[in-house]
This record gives C-alpha cells, structure tokens and sequence, in this order.
C-alpha cells in the first residue's frame, strides 16, 4: 500500500476511467465524480467549509502535554458525499499529518493553507456515507482574525484556551469549517493528571490512569465548528442543576473565583429568564469556562458552555448565554449576517439588565454609546448587514444591531415583537438561516411591510431618523 502524497500536482479530474470501489465505471452521461468545492461560499472567509459532502459526526481524540505543547490526535469524521466525490477538501491548519484514510484505505493528501485536498483510493458515490480518519501529531497553531485578534489553540500558562470564531476550530481538528454544516461531536482529551479538559456538552466519563486522565465529552445536538472548544486548565469545578433540572458544568480557573462568583451565580436565572421570553434552552446542558488568557481578550458562546478570557460580569455573563439561542442554535448562513448572533445576544443582555433592575431597554438604546451617539459619528458609516471581515467583532453588528431590534420592537409593539422571537428560535431550531428570512417572519408576524424599516436600520448608511 504505497502512501501516495501529491505534492503541487493535483490529480486530474475523473473524466474517464473511474471506477468507484465497486468497480463501477463513473463518466457514463457526465462526469458523475467530480472534485468538491475548496469553500462554502462564504464571501468574508472564501475558504472556510468546503462543498460536496455534509459532515455528521466528529470523533475527535487526542493527548495534549501543557508542558510541551505537543497535540497527538486522531479525528475521525463520518460524513456523507452530497455529489460524486474523486477529491474533496477538509478545513485544516494543525500539524503534520502522519495518515489519512478515507474508508479505511490510506489516500493520497496535500495541503495548501487551509485546505486539506483528499483524494479518496475509491470514488464516493452521491448519498455515500464515508469517514475520514485523520492523525496528526505537533503544536496546533494560534490563528490571526482579519481584526487582529486570536483564536484557535492559544496556550495559556497552564494549558490551552480554545476559541474557534470564525476560523479557529481547524487549528486543532480538520473539519468542514463552516456554520452551514453542523454535526454532533465526541471529544476524547487525555491530559496530565490534575489538568482538565473541559469540552462542550455531556462529561460521559473521566478516568486516570498512569498519571494522565482523559475526559470524554459528548456534543449530542448539532454544532458549528466554531463553537467547539476543548479548553485545558487547572479549574475548579462546579457541578449542579438548574431548578428546572438541567445540568450545568463550570470550571474556572482557581485566580478568577472570587472575581466571577457573581457571573457564575446568576447562569440559572439567567437561562429561566431567556426560556421565558425565547423559548426552551436548546441543549442539554449549561455551563461556562472561565480562564486566563490574557491575550485573547473576549469571550466566545461555545455550545453549551460559553469561553471566557478573563472573569466575566453579570453582562457578559448574559450576553454569551443568550447566543446559545442565537448563533448556536439558530445559525447564520454567511458571516455578513453576523448581526443577527450579535444583536440578538447584544439586546437579551439590555434585556437582562433591565430584568434585574439596571438600566432599562430604552435607557440603553439612547445612551452615548448607542443612539444617543451624534449623527456625525463614524459609527454611523457602517452597513449593519456588511461589516466586513475586519469589523464583523466591532460597535456596529452589536450595537446598531441591538438598537434594530429595539426599534423593530417599538414599531411592531410587544405583542407581535416577543411572538416573532420565540417563532424565529422555534423555527430555526439547530438551523441556519439569514437577515431576508428574519425580515420576511417580521412582516408576516406583524402584517406590516417593513421595507423601509429594515432599509434605514439594516441596508443604508447614516442615523435613523424616521422609520
Ligand atoms: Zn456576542
């Protein structure tokens, strides 16, 4: 079995002569095999996700030695081809691979930035399902975000702090890197004993031996890979349940106990309060990461237990809980729409601070940093909907986003504004979706054509001033 590593010449295209692995010929009426797409289409990030195929499961299993750095994983992943496949691509930017098989057959690889281009021994059929087994052995890489910012695997002092938005997860497992393709994930993390490794969803089982302990941890509902996360510490652990009875799992990092206790204390009535006015929480537990890594500087909504850098307020506490409704569970389509994640969970956290007697929704909509900013402020000159790449994390898609609901709330009122809300997270349950459907439900709810409305708030430069 000879490994076949193409390197620079890509194998041409099955246009004659393929046979898949049952020895059926390809290219009768057209090329039945072709090669997938090396993105998802994404105009922000062209090369994130990849066509042809639609992953299901994640397997990821891996041993990481905080002191060397050093990641020694197999990741396994069961997808099925949604055309015929001769080549396909995976999202990838760990190190060196030491094999690859697609079937159980060792294939031929190549890489180029952060595409990993598969090509299968044997054809995949459209409808096949197939799995990818994929080792890999080094140091995963930080990734550089188009504002600057980091994310990926970024070591802290005492492990690794995992943030994968928009682009980070194919720094420690090869994937297909985009919201559109969701899968459920099992993550196997072997660490030193003493070290956790805490993942998203269900702890199935932890046990040491010989001086390392691995924690297996279970994503049952359907995930974007950029809300996945490993993150490796020393914590301390927090198990108990909501008084409706969900499970909720915290680990924060022994210096920031003290100075998060309050953020912490509030995550139950923090999702009481959403389920009430969103609907059901979507997954079957909560919780939060809360570590030190002082260079990343944000926080992130992982699924099911949101990723913070430093100790979060009550605010931000909030505002990450609120995303496992918007963003994780609803999801968008194209990263442009990225105001909908952050809006969303922007106005909750004005929402919730209202709740509990701070500031009130409108109070906070006219405040300096909001409405009440001057009509010749910069602020102004950024398209909701378009951001861009560089701006998709700044004021605008937060801030004005919020602002678009507030206003949105205020001309539809209360009754039509929190039916709409609770429909769009019912509807668009572990979905994706994108700002024409969100303004099409808002019509339909209301009765009222909205175009001018979401004209001056979502698609035109400059202050609102009438709408
Ligand atoms: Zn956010």
């Amino acid at each position: 079995l000879g490994l076949l590593i193409a390197q620079g010449a890509q194998p041409a295209f099955a246009s004659s002569g393929s046979h898949d692995e049952h020895g059926n010929q390809g290219n009768h009426g057209g090329p039945q095999y072709s090669a997938g797409s090396s993105g998802a289409g994404d105009p922000y990030f062209p090369d994130a996700g990849n066509g042809g195929y639609d992953v299901k499961h994640y397997d990821i299993a891996f041993t990481y030695d905080p002191a060397t750095r050093t990641m020694d994983a197999t990741t396994k992943i069961t997808a099925v081809a949604t055309q015929g496949l001769n080549r396909f691509d995976l999202d990838f930017r760990g190190p060196e691979i030491t094999s690859l098989t697609v079937n159980g057959h060792r294939s031929a690889f190549e890489r180029s930035g952060q595409e990993l281009v598969v090509t299968p021994r044997h054809d995949l059929g459209k409808g096949r399902r197939f799995t990818v087994v994929v080792k890999y052995k080094g140091t995963p890489p930080v990734v550089t975000d188009p504002d600057g910012s980091i994310e990926g695997w970024v070591p802290t002092d005492d492990g690794a702090f995992v943030p994968g938005e928009p682009q980070g997860s194919p720094a420690w497992f090869p994937g297909n890197d985009h919201p559109t393709d969701k899968a459920t994930f099992t993550f196997h993390a072997t660490v030193p004993e003493g070290v956790t490794a805490v993942g998203n969803g269900r702890l199935v089982s932890q046990k040491t031996k010989k001086g390392q302990t691995t924690f297996v941890w279970d994503s049952r509902e359907p995930m974007a890979t950029y809300l996945s996360t490993v993150t490796i510490g020393n914590f301390t652990v927090t198990k108990s349940k909501t008084p409706g009875g969900l499970p909720i799992y915290t680990a924060v990092d022994p210096r920031l106990v003290t100075q998060s206790a309050a953020a912490v204390a509030q995550i139950p009535d923090i999702v009481d309060y959403f389920s009430s006015i969103f609907g059901p929480y979507p997954f079957d537990t909560a919780g939060a990461i809360i570590d030190r890594a002082p260079d990343v500087g944000y926080a992130l909504e992982s699924q099911t237990k949101p990723i913070f850098s430093s100790a979060p307020g009550v605010g931000t506490m909030a505002h990450e809980l609120a995303h496992q409704w918007f963003g994780d569970s609803v999801s968008l389509s194209r990263w442009s729409d990225i105001w909908l994640n952050e809006g969303f969970a922007t106005y909750s956290q004005w929402m919730y601070t209202e709740h509990t007697g701070g500031a009130t929704v409108d109070q906070t909509f006219n405040s300096t940093s909001n409405y009440g900013r001057a009509a010749t402020s910069s602020f102004w000159q950024t398209v909701t909907t378009d951001p861009g790449p560089e701006d998709m994390f700044g004021n605008v898609p937060y801030n004005r986003g919020a602002m678009t609901l507030h206003a949105l709330r205020g001309k539809i009122g209360d009754a039509a504004f929190f039916t709409l809300v609770k429909n769009w997270a019912a509807a668009n349950r572990y979905g994706n979706t994108s700002t024409a459907e969100f303004i099409s439900s808002a019509e339909k709810v209301s009765g009222m054509d909205l175009t001018n409305f979401f004209d001056v708030w979502l698609f035109q430069k400059g202050k609102p001033t009438t709408w």
